[in-house]
């Protein structure tokens, strides 16, 4: 079993089990030094409730670095359901999604919630009967919407930044792009890469997915083979841990930009992938897309895409400054995450 984060640093930790469904509802809220805590809620199966609370603090922590790399007023902080068999659906889907905003309404404000792995934007209108504190609504409620495209979004603008770094040019046109993990940001990210003229390689262990590679033009490769192929740029779009000791030794893009939460298995790989020449953009300055529209959604004035996309495509800035430092991509970004959160 995983171990727990070393230190409990966090604010607030609150587990409870919910009255209508019985099962735990946890929300964790790392920081709000910069501001109210944001975090997605997970809805999953996991093998115990420890599991389910590790995962809470471990996510919660994450997003506080994620925010404060991008400079937003906002704290880290994360929910999670944890499933007993199938997610429900209908009434005891609305029980449990009602029984998930009494846990975040308790918090008064430090935490705010919106879709994460499990949950949709119309369990986010469920969730906001019960609680004001929910991100992520639809355009229609005076929310943001999908955070998934604006995360493919900022993945453009880490992609784009990090081959001007590399090759000198943001050109796409002729260059390789492979893309490993075709879903909501992938295939998103895959439209806007083949737009921009580059060549497609892509991957998904869904097979259904070969059809939107064929709709592409993309040359259709099996995940393991996708991630080590010669391409210009490798973008990770799946799960995490695709950045392994296996992996790392033999992957040949000089450049990994992807969507991805924890692409490296363990930390140290950011300089093993610097020594052999990659230039990797840090998953979660490149991932921020989805958070900073959702920042914008909070601030005041209400949601308008067109300040969200200037701020989304802010990510190129971000990462240039990243790679400007004199030390690894992931010590840099942390060291910027470490400074906002000092100075706030
Ligand atoms: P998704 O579930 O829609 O897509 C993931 C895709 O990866 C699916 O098509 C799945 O079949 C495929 N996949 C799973 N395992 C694979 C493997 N081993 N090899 C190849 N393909 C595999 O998820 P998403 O919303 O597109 O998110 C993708 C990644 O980006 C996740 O790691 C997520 O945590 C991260 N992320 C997403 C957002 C967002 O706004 N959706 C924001 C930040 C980070």
């Amino acid at each position: 079993m995983e171990p727990y984060p070393a230190t409990l640093e966090h604010e607030d930790l609150l587990v409870r089990r919910g009255r209508r469904s019985g099962l735990y509802c946890i929300v964790a809220v790392h920081s709000t030094v910069r501001g109210p805590s944001v975090g997605g809620c997970r809805m999953w199966r996991y093998d115990d409730s420890r599991a389910a609370v590790r995962d809470a603090l471990k996510l919660s922590r994450a997003m506080t670095f994620k925010s404060a790399a991008a400079a937003l007023p906002m704290g880290g902080g994360k929910g999670v359901i944890m499933l007993r068999g199938e997610a429900p659906t209908g009434r005891a889907r609305t029980g449990l999604l009602l029984d998930f905003a009494e846990t975040v309404g308790l918090l008064g404000g430090a935490y705010k919630t919106a879709e994460d792995v499990g949950t949709s934007l119309r369990d986010m209108t469920v969730i906001a009967r019960g609680t004001p504190h929910v991100s992520g609504l639809s355009r229609a409620k005076g929310g943001s919407g999908d955070p998934s495209p604006w995360t493919a979004v900022g993945v453009e603008a880490a992609i784009l930044a990090s081959a001007e770094r590399a090759f000198g040019s943001s050109d796409l046109r002729g260059r390789t792009v492979s893309v490993v993990g075709l879903g909501h940001v992938g295939l998103r990210v895959a439209e806007l890469v083949a737009r921009r003229g580059a060549k497609l390689i892509a991957a998904d262990i869904v097979p259904a997915r070969r059809d939107d590679a064929r709709r592409l033009g993309a040359r259709w490769m099996t995940p393991a083979k996708a991630l080590l192929a010669p391409a210009d740029v490798l973008v990770p779009c799946a799960l995490g841990g695709a950045l392994n000791h296996e992996t790392v030794p033999l992957i040949q893009a000089p450049v990994i930009a992807g969507a991805a939460n924890n692409q490296l298995v363990e930390d140290s790989l950011d300089s093993d992938l610097a020594a052999r020449g990659v230039l990797w953009a840090p998953d979660f300055v490149a991932n921020a897309g989805g958070i900073i529209n959702i920042s914008v959604e909070l601030a005041p004035g209400g949601y308008d895409p067109k300040v969200a996309r200037a701020k989304v495509r802010g990510i190129a800035d971000t990462l240039g400054a990243i790679y400007d430092a004199a030390t690894t991509p992931l010590s840099a970004a942390m060291e910027l995450a470490r400074a906002n959160l000092a100075s706030a």
